[in-house]
């Protein structure tokens, strides 16, 4: 006998390993009514986004469900990560062809992965049948005012990345099996495509940043694109050096222009961008956050002290021979 929506529901979303303590405590009621209830902490701003995620745009045909569960959770993590928020829950619609039990036990397993990664819980959603699109939304929490913001960055601050850039387009290339250099061992191989698979959302960086950043931002399209979105919310030129910028070990296995390329356009990071001033850096203790430029007066993104385009960088909607 088939499983059925609520069957379904039961066993692969209703499970504990899809409640976490510290999001628990928000959670008045979880999956099962209506709708979920959740409990504000006084003196708290809630902080809400949503992605979706459509096989061939934002995942590749060929896919393990646990990967694709993982990835789906933390690229949604990500955002509140970038606002400083603390995550706390997700609710998830999961659009399926059919029940696929193996699928979503592994799709499952994943999201619950991810989830105990950031102890959040799962407190609802949506199951419908139809082309395979998984919609989730995440919540958290800032003190009223700590959010951090695109705009805040001044000029005289310093330009922070939290991490190495490239790893989710290389990543891509490795899980598209695409034509690899031979330097690349199979430890980098299996580094970039966990990295594509299992970005891991930069919350504890987001935590320490409140009261220091003066702007923060997720990279999910390109370093330079998200950092035009952050000048122009600034009112800024964010001026970056390319010796400056940070690659993992296994992105040395490629050309530098290929590489470059990579760091500066290609998407998928999902390292936090922020602007800080020096002092509040020095403050910050033992992150791995890399200085790639600062902040000036004027607008627009500059690398080397040359205009930056930012084309290339992810947009839907947009043809490539668009202007
Ligand atoms: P309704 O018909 O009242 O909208 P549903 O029958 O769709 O409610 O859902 C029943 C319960 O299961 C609700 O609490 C809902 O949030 C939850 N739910 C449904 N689908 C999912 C899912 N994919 N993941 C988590 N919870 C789900
Ligand atoms: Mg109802």
């Amino acid at each position: 006998m088939s499983l059925g929506e609520f069957g379904l529901i039961g066993r692969y979303f209703q499970r504990t390993a899809l409640q976490h303590a510290g999001g628990n405590a928000a959670v008045a009621l979880g999956i099962g009514d209506d709708a979920a209830l959740l409990e504000p902490t006084p003196g708290c701003q809630w902080v809400i986004s949503t992605d979706s995620l459509v096989q061939g745009v934002h995942f590749p045909g060929v896919y393990s469900p646990f990967d694709l569960g993982y990835r789906a959770l933390a690229v949604a993590v990500s955002d509140l990560a970038a606002m400083a928020a603390r995550p706390l829950g997700f609710t998830l619609a999961l659009t399926l062809p059919d029940v696929d039990e193996s699928w979503l036990q592994g799709f499952s397993d994943g999201l619950a992965r991810c989830a105990g990664d950031h102890h959040i819980s799962l407190i609802g959603g949506d199951t419908t049948r139809g082309p395979l699109n998984i919609g989730v939304t995440v919540y958290g929490e800032v003190p009223a005012g700590q959010a951090l913001r695109r705009s805040g960055a001044r000029p005289g601050d310093l330009l922070c990345v939290g991490g190495p850039l490239g790893d989710g387009a290389a990543g891509l290339a490795v899980v598209l099996r695409q034509s690899l250099p031979e330097q690349l061992d199979a430890g980098g191989r299996d580094y970039l495509a966990r990295r594509f698979w299992q970005p891991r959302a930069q919350c504890e960086l987001g935590l320490a940043l409140r009261g220091r950043a003066t702007a923060a931002m997720d990279i999910s399209d390109g370093l330079l694109q998200d950092a035009g979105h952050m000048a122009r919310a600034s009112g800024v030129a964010l001026h970056l050096q390319r010796s400056l910028l940070p690659h993992c070990a296994a992105l040395a296995a490629w050309p530098e222009c290929q590489r470059l390329d990579w760091m500066l356009r290609g998407g998928d990071d999902y390292v936090l961008l922020f602007s800080i001033a020096a002092a509040d850096l020095e403050q910050l203790g033992d992150w791995p956050v890399t200085v790639i430029g600062r902040v000036e007066a004027g607008e627009g993104v500059w690398l080397d002290g040359q205009p930056a385009a930012a084309d290339g960088g992810y947009q839907h909607f947009k043809e490539p021979s668009d202007g």
